[in-house]
């Protein structure tokens, strides 16, 4: 569920009509409902209700810091993936002890930065990353929190690209060596272990694999307590998938994956964290974008918008579908028509859609992409030399940018002649 919906006719964001911040921001923008943030993050709160847990948003899916704060507000911890998304978070006003470090290739410059700041967690995912950590700390004369994440070599059923749990993926240690590399770790002066880590992949839309992925964390955290380790923090990733098309079957809802947190590890006496991206951020969002020209092919019909691949990548990425409607409200019953939905970067791959099927749109109708709010802005690019898209935060009848579009004189003054030129 979100809070875009017609109103009298009009696609609003919250009680904001959509158009009228096309008119004060122009085409394209990203658009987030502060509401739908709240929502989503407290449906994790109640799926965990009864549990001792901390839901830490995975804000490489949407980083904007007005988001971040939103969800911090609430009490929100953090997963960040590189130097930056830790410092973004502190800017947001995130403490340390409430952000988790994930990610395969952390530098000793990342560890240290964030080891001066506060971290609640580094998730390991590799031995020469925990001797490098080990090295790190030693030299501060501190001791680094850890997990180390283990791959459970799980099939998460979804698109390659963003399948992380299989032996084959990059990330994590083998889950048949965790005792070895765990033992290895409790030996390290530098070295604190707090608990366990994993995530098998995004966009997810069975709770089977996680179900499996957990149960082998289970007997793990037995196995590892056995051995003498203080498992107290279980770190089970993100991953849980969102509805992209109306008109498929919905994935799982988080009370239904709570539930298999609560079968699978919730009688070992851990503090359960998750880190949900997408399940909080991906429906919060519209990409808005303006029809510039109808162009009738030979063999169909093109919408061209002032949107492009640089701006939402998704579809020629990943093969992804996002529904597109009209900002203004077909009349019911209304006849559609086939349209392949392009954007104007020199690609054939900036395709959003081919033969979609929309009500009559001319130059100048305004389109909105749902479900855009994770893994768009962020994966946004200047590529065509087309200013970086603009984001817009809503929060009842008020709307504020919280980034805003570069002039084009920016654009040009990143870029610096050669002294010899
Ligand atoms: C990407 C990622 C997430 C978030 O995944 P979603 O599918 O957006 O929920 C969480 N944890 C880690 C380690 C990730 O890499």
């Amino acid at each position: 569920m979100d809070h875009f919906l017609y109103r009298d006719g009009a696609l609003h964001a919250e009680d904001v009509p959509v158009a009228e911040i096309a008119s004060a921001v122009g085409t394209p923008f990203y658009v987030y409902s502060t509401a739908t943030l709240e929502r989503h993050y407290r449906l994790f709160e109640e799926a965990l209700s009864g549990l001792p847990h901390l839901i830490c948003y995975a804000m490489k899916s949407n980083g904007n810091i007005s988001v971040i704060r939103v969800l911090a507000s609430l009490g929100a911890g953090i997963d960040v993936v590189s130097v930056g998304e830790y410092l973004k978070a502190k800017a947001a006003g995130v403490p340390g002890e409430r952000i988790v470090f994930s990610g395969i290739g952390k530098t000793r410059e990342e560890m240290r930065v964030a080891l001066e700041g506060g971290i609640r967690q580094f998730n390991v995912e590799s031995e020469p990353e925990l001797l490098a950590l080990n090295e790190v700390a030693v030299s501060m004369g501190t001791c680094a929190p850890i997990t180390v994440r283990v791959n459970p070599d799980v099939d998460a059923k979804t698109h390659e690209k963003i399948a992380t749990g299989k032996k084959e993926n990059k990330f994590g240690i083998p889950i048949s060596r965790a005792r070895a590399v765990y033992s290895e770790a409790a030996a390290l002066p530098g070295i604190e272990v707090v608990g366990i880590d994993v995530h098998i992949g995004s966009q997810l839309v069975e709770l089977e694999p996680f179900e499996q992925a957990y149960a082998k964390v289970a007997e793990l955290t037995r196995q590892l307590r056995a051995d003498g380790h203080d498992i107290r923090r279980l770190d089970l990733g993100g991953g849980l998938g969102i509805p992209y098309e109306r008109s498929n079957a919905a994935p799982p809802l988080p009370l239904d994956y709570g539930a298999v947190i609560k079968r699978t590890v919730g009688d070992l006496n851990c503090e359960i964290e998750i880190e949900p991206g997408r399940l909080i951020s991906g429906n919060a969002g519209l990409l808005v974008s303006r029809v510039i020209y109808v162009k009738s092919g030979e063999e169909r019909d093109f919408l061209i918008l002032d949107s492009a691949m640089n701006d939402l990548v998704r579809p020629s990425m990943y093969g992804a579908h996002h529904d597109i409607v009209p900002v203004i409200e077909p009349e019911p019953g209304v006849e559609t028509q086939p349209f392949d939905i392009v954007g104007p970067v020199c690609e054939t791959g900036d395709t959003f859609a081919k033969q979609r099927a929309l009500p009559p749109l001319k130059e100048g109708d305004l389109v909105a992409f749902r479900s855009a709010g994770a893994y768009g802005a962020v994966m946004a690019s200047e590529y065509n030399a087309r200013p970086l898209v603009p984001e817009v935060l809503v929060k009842g009848d008020q709307f504020a940018v919280i980034r805003a579009r570069p002039t084009y004189d920016e654009m040009l003054n990143r870029d610096s002649m050669a002294p010899w030129l």
